[in-house]
């Protein structure tokens, strides 16, 4: 499950990547400052392969209609192809059955859906939840609100100075209070690639569910929600290579049976009188009102698209990527670079001299680079390493070495600039 150690690599032959880059269509239509695009933010959002926005447009042509209410042609094929969606991420996932995958509006939405519908039935006062110092706000904000509304309490696993979660103390901090884990995959400010298997098995052993948020790990390596065993695990459309405004929640069945609703609406119903409502079945009963069914129909094609080209195909380009571009950023005088955990996943962070992220992103976007700057909402990570945020490029399967090259030449003339 985890991506392959990182090691200083040439140019791999594992992907025939120009080929690739031509089913992106914004790759070679976007010229920043007239330069060409080495769109390195892909952390933040990936871009949408032809074949995707292809499905969005045959959806809204021929298809469009509301779902799972219609007696009429349109209405048969949008629920048709919103439950082949379904399908196709349950078997991306390799989850046991279709009715264990809930879509959600992003995986915010589908952390926010367990603090709701897990927290509120299981959590009480003085129960203790866990997760570690490297999460996403996404993934420590709706535990917090929980931990207040119940008096519950946070428990953080500390991170060492390379970004690597300290498995002892995450052991250490099991109690019997402990009542729930969510921890991230892949860290999305440093890109360490937490050993989550152990993790599961380490969680269970205390008899407590695990959650995963694999916002990161999706796009990077292959993920077997049942290999892996986890409790629930979520995703987010838009960086597998899909739109905006859907994403995934995995969760084995008995949990979801026994989870409470996040929210109340159509579609999520059986019956409803004024005194009384029966739920749906699940994975409905999850679903309230309208869902983004256009959005998820492309999302289930991103995931047919990446498994076409395959996942350890594509981590292993990525990880010769991102060798080769942390080797020659590294080499630059005066940078240094945060995360340098032992497995990492397509993301390099850093800080040039002392030149303020925020300068150096904007620098880099006039000879074509496209760069996150800033905490990446992950700022207990920054302040961790005293830090108010570094430059982060973030490298999808279309990425080449050449964009390596053009991030590491306009470094270069960012640093004469300030020398
Ligand atoms: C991007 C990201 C999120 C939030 O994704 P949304 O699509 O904004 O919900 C959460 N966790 C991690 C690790 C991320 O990288």
């Amino acid at each position: 499950m985890n991506a392959p150690v990182l090691s200083p690599g040439k140019p791999t032959a594992s992907l025939d990547v120009e080929r690739l880059r031509a089913d992106f269509p914004i790759l070679a239509n976007v010229h920043p400052h007239g330069k060409p695009l080495a769109y390195l933010d892909n952390g933040a959002s990936s871009q949408m392969p032809q074949r995707v926005i292809d499905r969005l447009v045959r959806y809204q042509t021929h298809e469009h209609a509301n779902i799972h209410r219609g007696v009429h042609t349109l209405s048969e094929r949008a629920t048709a192809a919103y439950e082949e969606a379904r399908h196709r991420v349950q078997g991306f996932l390799n989850a046991l059955s279709d009715r264990e995958i809930v879509f959600t509006s992003n995986v915010t939405d589908a952390i926010n859906l367990v603090a709701h519908g897990f927290g509120r039935a299981f959590i009480g006062e003085g129960d203790e939840i866990i997760i570690t110092h490297l999460e996403h706000h996404a993934n420590i904000v709706p535990w917090q609100m929980l931990c207040e509304e119940k008096g519950a309490k946070l428990r953080v696993v500390p991170i060492d100075d390379t970004g690597t979660v300290l498995m002892d103390e995450y052991e250490k901090l099991f109690t019997p209070r402990t009542k729930f884990v969510s921890v991230t995959h892949v860290s999305n400010a440093l890109g360490t690639v937490n050993p989550v298997d152990e993790m599961v098995r380490i969680s269970h052993a205390h008899g407590v569910p695990i959650m995963i948020d694999g916002a990161q790990a999706v796009q990077h390596m292959p993920v077997d929600v049942q290999a892996l065993d986890c409790d629930f695990y979520a995703f987010t459309g838009h960086k597998l290579y899909g739109p905006t405004g859907i994403g995934v929640l995995y969760g084995k069945a008995e949990w979801l049976e026994r989870m409470k609703p996040f929210r109340g609406g159509g579609d999520m119903i059986l019956s409803v009188t004024f005194e009384k409502t029966t739920y749906n079945v699940i994975p409905f009963k999850f679903e309230a009102g309208t869902p983004p069914i256009a959005q998820a129909i492309a999302l289930g094609e991103a995931a047919e698209y990446v498994r076409g080209i395959g996942l350890e195909a594509i981590a292993a380009h990525e990880q010769a990527l991102l060798a080769y571009a942390t080797e020659r950023v590294a080499a630059l005088p005066g940078v240094r670079i945060y995360g340098t955990a032992r497995h990492k996943a397509a993301v390099l962070s850093f800080y040039l001299g002392e030149v303020h992220p925020h300068d150096v992103g904007t620098l880099l976007n006039e000879d074509g680079v496209a760069v996150r700057t800033g905490h990446h909402c992950a700022q207990p990570v920054m302040q961790r390493f005293r830090i108010p945020g570094t430059v982060r490029a973030s490298f999808a399967f279309y990425n080449t070495f050449e964009e390596a090259d053009a991030l590491v030449d306009s470094l270069r003339r960012i640093q004469k600039l300030f020398a």
